[in-house]
Protein backbone atom coordinates (compact mmCIF):
# COMPACT_ATOMS: atom_id res chain seq x y z
CA UNK A 1 0.00 0.00 0.00
CA UNK A 2 2.55 2.22 0.10
CA UNK A 3 2.43 3.95 -3.95
CA UNK A 4 -1.29 4.75 -2.05
CA UNK A 5 0.83 6.46 0.10
CA UNK A 6 3.01 8.23 -1.92
CA UNK A 7 0.21 9.52 -4.03
CA UNK A 8 -1.82 10.87 -1.58
CA UNK A 9 1.32 12.55 -0.24
CA UNK A 10 2.43 14.20 -3.53
CA UNK A 11 -1.20 15.38 -3.85
CA UNK A 12 -1.12 17.21 -0.75
CA UNK A 13 2.01 18.45 -1.29
CA UNK A 14 0.72 20.03 -5.17
CA UNK A 15 -2.44 21.30 -2.80
CA UNK A 16 0.69 23.00 -0.50
CA UNK A 17 2.12 24.35 -3.65
CA UNK A 18 -1.12 25.27 -5.37
CA UNK A 19 -2.00 27.51 -2.38
CA UNK A 20 0.93 29.05 -2.20
CA UNK A 21 0.70 33.38 -2.70
CA UNK A 22 2.91 33.14 -5.07
CA UNK A 23 1.09 31.57 -7.21
CA UNK A 24 -2.50 33.74 -7.67
CA UNK A 25 -0.70 35.51 -10.15
CA UNK A 26 1.12 33.34 -12.44
CA UNK A 27 -1.03 31.89 -14.60
CA UNK A 28 1.10 29.73 -16.69
CA UNK A 29 2.23 27.90 -13.22
CA UNK A 30 -1.02 27.48 -12.23
CA UNK A 31 -2.14 25.37 -15.53
CA UNK A 32 0.97 23.50 -14.81
CA UNK A 33 -0.36 22.67 -11.99
CA UNK A 34 -3.53 21.71 -12.92
CA UNK A 35 -2.06 19.37 -15.51
CA UNK A 36 0.23 17.73 -12.77
CA UNK A 37 -3.10 17.22 -10.48
CA UNK A 38 -5.12 15.90 -13.40
CA UNK A 39 -2.10 13.12 -14.13
CA UNK A 40 -1.80 12.26 -10.26
CA UNK A 41 -5.54 11.39 -10.84
CA UNK A 42 -4.69 9.52 -13.42
CA UNK A 43 -1.70 7.25 -11.53
CA UNK A 44 -4.18 7.28 -8.84
CA UNK A 45 -6.74 5.30 -10.56
CA UNK A 46 -3.81 3.33 -12.11
CA UNK A 47 -2.22 2.22 -8.99
CA UNK A 48 -5.80 0.72 -7.32
CA UNK A 49 -6.67 -1.01 -10.55
CA UNK A 50 -3.02 -2.26 -10.42
CA UNK A 51 -3.67 -3.63 -6.64
CA UNK A 52 -7.11 -4.74 -7.24
CA UNK A 53 -5.41 -6.95 -10.45
CA UNK A 54 -2.48 -8.20 -8.16
CA UNK A 55 -5.00 -9.15 -5.21
CA UNK A 56 -6.90 -11.55 -7.47
CA UNK A 57 -3.89 -12.85 -9.22
CA UNK A 58 -2.75 -13.92 -5.73
CA UNK A 59 -6.21 -15.31 -4.82
CA UNK A 60 -6.09 -17.90 -8.26
CA UNK A 61 -2.55 -18.65 -7.49
CA UNK A 62 -3.40 -19.97 -4.08
CA UNK A 63 -6.49 -21.65 -5.27
CA UNK A 64 -4.06 -23.19 -8.11
CA UNK A 65 -1.57 -24.72 -5.59
CA UNK A 66 -4.37 -26.41 -3.05
CA UNK A 67 -3.54 -30.11 -3.33
CA UNK A 68 -5.36 -32.57 -4.67
CA UNK A 69 -6.89 -35.60 -2.85
CA UNK A 70 -5.50 -39.35 -3.45
CA UNK A 71 -5.97 -42.02 -1.02
CA UNK A 72 -6.60 -39.79 1.75
CA UNK A 73 -3.40 -37.76 1.25
CA UNK A 74 -2.62 -34.60 -0.66
CA UNK A 75 -0.17 -35.24 -3.88
CA UNK A 76 1.42 -32.44 -5.35
CA UNK A 77 2.03 -31.59 -8.99
CA UNK A 78 5.37 -30.66 -8.89
CA UNK A 79 6.31 -33.44 -6.02
CA UNK A 80 6.38 -37.26 -6.24
CA UNK A 81 4.58 -38.85 -3.15
CA UNK A 82 1.77 -39.00 -0.29
CA UNK A 83 1.59 -36.08 2.34
CA UNK A 84 -0.06 -35.47 5.64
CA UNK A 85 -3.26 -33.93 4.89
CA UNK A 86 -3.39 -32.39 8.62
CA UNK A 87 -0.02 -31.21 8.77
CA UNK A 88 -0.41 -29.31 5.48
CA UNK A 89 -3.65 -27.21 6.71
CA UNK A 90 -2.31 -26.47 9.95
CA UNK A 91 1.26 -25.82 9.18
CA UNK A 92 1.89 -25.66 5.53
CA UNK A 93 4.51 -28.55 5.62
CA UNK A 94 3.93 -31.51 3.29
CA UNK A 95 5.31 -34.50 5.70
CA UNK A 96 5.53 -37.90 3.23
CA UNK A 97 2.91 -40.46 5.03
CA UNK A 98 4.64 -43.82 5.70
CA UNK A 99 2.72 -46.75 4.06
CA UNK A 100 1.93 -49.81 6.68
CA UNK A 101 -0.09 -51.94 4.70
CA UNK A 102 -2.15 -51.71 1.74
CA UNK A 103 -5.03 -49.81 3.15
CA UNK A 104 -2.98 -47.37 5.63
CA UNK A 105 -0.89 -44.48 6.02
CA UNK A 106 0.37 -42.91 8.94
CA UNK A 107 1.94 -39.62 9.10
CA UNK A 108 5.13 -39.52 11.34
CA UNK A 109 4.68 -35.84 12.16
CA UNK A 110 1.48 -36.06 13.49
CA UNK A 111 0.89 -39.64 13.71
CA UNK A 112 -2.35 -39.48 12.08
CA UNK A 113 -3.68 -42.45 10.85
CA UNK A 114 -4.88 -42.31 7.05
CA UNK A 115 -7.13 -44.97 5.14
ZN1 LIG B 1 0.64 -35.19 9.84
Amino acid sequence: MTIIKSITHSKSLLQQISGHQKLANDPELTDLLNSLSVELETITLAASQLLEEQASIQGSVISNTKPKMKSGCYIFADQKGFFCPHCYDNTGHKIPTKRMNSKLRVCPSCRSSIS
